[in-house]
């Protein structure tokens, strides 16, 4: 094992540093112009860097080149075509043409469109992505690609996450420049996404059918001991855990993924993993490539890597964290509380477009997290609940309102502003992050939406808030435009006023996981989309497809292709769900409630022949009662099955999603009821598949 980390990090990627070494020099420098400004890439420039590519790929042992893409499945394609090229009598040459670099046409009539690609108009196409490096897994060159169709709409997660990073640094910069920060061209969206996982034994897994086929059991009655210790969080890591995580740190090390952070999470066998930031579109690269490496990585140590929002019930469920910010490509985080007058306001007002963005689309914004996995977390009470809103904290709170109010902030030491707001004081940033409740805080820096299923693609979540935060953007300038230079201060002042009296809404510093909360967010006016099927309509709203329209994100045909698809995923899921859970009931349980009644009914018996005043009541007792279950169990399953067909059959998808949803989880949870209580007697010899307390304990 390479134990030389600076040396190993990066070392399967085409890295800047190798670019630089390899191309040359006018080559590299409209690379970087075009990574840099987004400008058009020309193709002797293509073929020049795929001469380079090709080189360093086949140094570091690649055979083949991929276009690596993000279709709509959630997950990423590949398709893996060699290098090699015949050249006379049984000799080859490895070649690979900017050309091939550039654009690829894989068959992708298969993936889902959403109607936008007939499958007889097969051919979509990728193209390539320079502002995500290239890099080498499994002996392949997988080159970061959007994925489009032939007419040009997006039919992938890269498409309008990189339209979205435009918009904002579009806004973004015609207000700095406004406000007078003119040195300013650029404003990136960065991201760091905290990512949770769970881990359990390969061998136990494989005995599980639900596992298998739905990554969550939906069968299992509680193990003795579930999380109430509270001995898990930052525990010791048990050795197998502590291999698998060094393992896996090297294998993301060597592909540029800068994990950072790794420890035990609050439920058993659950852990997590949080890389350093980066810009959005690496960090959603990044974080797809991670969730495939924790797989990979734990088949290698005879583990499972769940990724699933809630593979076990009763414990708590995985999420995603989506720390995000914008940085100027003069280096400035502009959620930075600065350290002076101007920076100030320049804060405020990047600030305050966030709690208008997240006020104004907070629909979209559970939409973004929408998914049949993520229902069982969101609103639970380990989650954040579906109801959006803005944690501040305490000190944010006080500037707030001290400039609603025109007070000066903070002590007589401080130098008052104009803004109303006093130049901020540093300790803030390590002051804020105490809710843990709360959908989106405020972190000192930066913002933390912690709505994210653990399986998602952060694209979706990102493409919303940078959206969002453009409108935002586009209003104040709109608002200010007309100000001249030495009215500008008073005049975002009164903005801010403004903009804090109608957003303050949305703030919600008080724990998130209450019943009053959710009253008073009724009172509010809040939207509390509590499921799917409840949350997706909201992305076909009017006001929400006028936002993307106008940003450029989505065409109208996009929002509805994308609708279809996340309804059609949505019902998809719990109909293989409802389908699983009959099969395990009726070829597991019941067969295993079986085989212990006979067991039972024969222990009865010889115990009768052997002394016949021998009492049998226990036996007897615990035969009334399996029988009892199997009956229930029987016909519940046979609900369960009518549910699904009933669903199956339904057309429209958006009612579809809501039978799945009313009647088969329904019947789903009813059913779970009697198989747990079922298998909660029966001894694990007669027990086909391992219950909770292995798999949640014996890693
Ligand atoms: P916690 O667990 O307290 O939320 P962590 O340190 O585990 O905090 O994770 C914070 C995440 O936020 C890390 O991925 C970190 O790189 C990321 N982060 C820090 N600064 C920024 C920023 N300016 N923009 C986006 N993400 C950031
Ligand atoms: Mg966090």
């Amino acid at each position: 094992m390479n134990k030389n980390i600076p040396e190993l990090y990066g070392s399967l990627v085409f890295s800047d540093k190798v670019m630089k070494n390899k191309l040359p020099k006018d080559v590299y420098k409209a690379l970087r112009k075009t990574i840099e400004n987004g400008t058009h890439l020309e193709l002797e420039v293509a073929n020049s860097v795929a001469v380079a590519m090709k080189e360093w790929a086949v140094e570091n042992g690649a055979t083949h080149f991929t276009h690596w893409f993000q279709p709509m499945t959630g997950i990423t394609a590949e398709k893996h075509d060699s290098f090699i090229t015949p050249v006379g009598d049984s000799e080859v040459a490895m070649d690979f043409s900017g050309k091939e670099l550039v654009k690829g046409e894989p068959d992708a009539s298969s993936f889902p469109s959403g109607g936008l690609r007939a499958t007889f108009e097969a051919r979509g196409y990728t193209a390539w992505d320079p502002t995500s490096p290239a890099f080498i897994k499994d002996r392949t060159l997988c080159i970061p690609t959007a994925f489009c169709s032939y007419s040009g709409e997006a039919l992938d997660k890269k498409t309008p996450l990189l339209r979205s990073m435009e918009a904002l640094s579009n806004s973004a910069v015609r207000l700095l420049h406004l406000i007078g920060n003119t040195e300013v061209t650029r404003v990136s969206t960065t991201v760091g996404p905290e990512q949770e996982y769970f881990l359990v034994d390969k061998d136990l897994y494989l005995k599980r059918k639900d596992l298998i086929f739905c990554g969550r059991t939906l069968l299992g009655a509680p193990a003795p001991k579930g999380q109430e210790m509270e001995d898990h969080y930052f525990g010791v890591l048990k050795p197998r855990v502590s291999a698998y995580m060094h393992d896996l740190d090297e294998e993301l090390w060597k592909v540029g993924i800068p994990a950072k952070t790794k420890h035990n999470e609050v439920a058993p066998a659950q852990h997590e993993l949080a890389p350093v930031f980066d810009t959005a579109n690496v960090a959603v690269d990044h974080n797809q490539l991670t969730m495939e490496i924790m797989k990979n990585v734990a088949d290698k140590h005879n583990l499972v890597c769940l990724l699933h929002e809630k593979p076990f019930e009763g414990i708590n469920g995985s999420g995603k964290h989506n720390n995000w910010s914008m940085i100027t490509n003069t280096g400035i985080n502009l959620l930075n509380p600065g350290k002076t007058p101007a920076e100030n306001i320049q804060f405020l007002i990047f600030l305050m477009a966030v709690i208008k963005a997240v006020d104004d689309y907070a629909d979209l914004m559970r939409v973004s997290v929408a998914s049949a996995g993520n229902d069982h977390r969101l609103g639970a009470n380990e989650a954040p609940p579906a109801i959006v809103s803005i944690f501040l904290g305490e000190e944010l709170n006080a500037v707030l309102d001290s400039v609603e109010n025109d007070s000066f902030f903070g002590t007589s030491a401080r130098v008052p502003m104009e803004t109303g707001a006093t130049v901020l004081p540093h300790f803030f940033k390590d002051n804020t992050d105490r809710n843990r409740t709360s959908p989106f805080a405020f972190t000192g820096n930066k913002f933390e939406f912690r709505m994210l299923g653990s399986s998602l693609s952060v694209s979706g979540p990102n493409v919303i808030l940078n959206t969002a935060v453009a409108e935002a953007l586009d209003a104040f300038y709109n608002e200010l435009k007309d100000t001249s230079a030495d009215e500008m201060e008073h005049a975002v002042h009164e903005l801010l006023k403004r903009a804090i009296r109608k957003h303050r809404k949305i703030i919600f510093d008080g724990n998130g996981y209450t019943d009053e909360w959710i009253a008073e967010a009724q009172k509010r006016g809040l939207y509390n989309l509590k499921s799917t099927p409840d949350a997706l309509p909201q992305f076909i709203a009017k006001k929400n497809l006028d936002l993307f329209r106008k940003h450029h994100i989505f065409s109208e045909k996009e929002v509805f292709s994308r609708y279809d698809i996340l309804l059609e995923n949505y019902s998809k899921t719990i109909c293989i769900e409802g389908k699983t859970m009959a099969e395990m009931v009726m070829k597991d349980v019941m067969p295993s409630a079986m085989a212990y009644m006979q067991k039972l009914t024969q222990e009865a018996s010889s115990k009768k022949a052997l002394i016949p005043d021998l009492s049998i009541e226990t036996e007897t007792a615990l035969l009334k009662k399996l029988t009892e279950l199997y009956s229930e169990m029987s016909r519940q399953v046979k609900v369960l099955k009518d549910a699904v067909a009933e669903a199956d059959a339904e057309s429209d998808a958006l009612k579809q999603a809501q039978l799945f949803h009313d009647s088969v989880l329904t019947a789903m949870d009813e059913l779970r009821v009697y198989a747990d209580a079922a298998e909660a007697m029966i001894p694990d010899d007669c027990l086909s598949y391992p219950t909770y307390d292995k798999l949640l304990f014996s890693v």
